[in-house]
């Protein structure tokens, strides 16, 4: 992502933030950012890492509480399958479910949104009396880019 897509998604977010009423702290901006310069799914202890460099103080349970933030507001999911984190290309959308398409060869996430899913999720569950917060859907194989090595 370019420098000026990143203060777009960072100004976007704030914008967010202040419609919601809920506060996005200087530290929960400064994990945001990290997330919007990765091109891949990234885990929490990498993060510190790189968070680190500007804040040698943060712990891991600064981490945590700034991801579970952003997690709340929808900016990022998680993947469940390798504990990892990837910025939402949605996020100015409303709470939706998206399926992330997961390539073994590079390690690349790509986010798709998907009415269709997210329709037959929510008939699949009502039917079981289930009532569904939210949902990722994990889609595991290899991309355009790697099948065609
Ligand atoms: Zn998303
Ligand atoms: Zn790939």
């Amino acid at each position: 992502m370019t420098i000026s897509n990143q203060q777009t998604l960072l100004s976007k977010a704030e914008t967010l933030c202040l419609e919601r009423g809920v506060r996005l702290t200087p530290q929960r901006m400064a994990v945001l950012r990290l997330m919007a310069q990765q091109n891949k799914a990234i885990s929490a202890y990498d993060l510190l890492d790189l968070l680190r460099i500007t804040e040698p103080q943060a712990k891991p349970p600064t981490i945590y509480r700034a991801l579970d933030f952003l997690l709340e507001q929808g900016f990022i999911h998680k993947i469940e399958s390798n504990n990892s984190y990837i910025l939402c290309h949605h996020f100015e959308a409303p709470p939706h479910t998206s399926a992330l398409l997961i390539c073994h060869g590079c390690g690349s996430v790509t986010e798709k949104t998907t009415d269709a899913i997210e329709h037959s999720l929510l008939k699949l569950t009502k039917e079981a009396g289930f009532k569904l917060q939210h949902s990722v859907v994990e889609v595991h194989g290899i991309c355009d880019k790697c099948s065609k090595k």
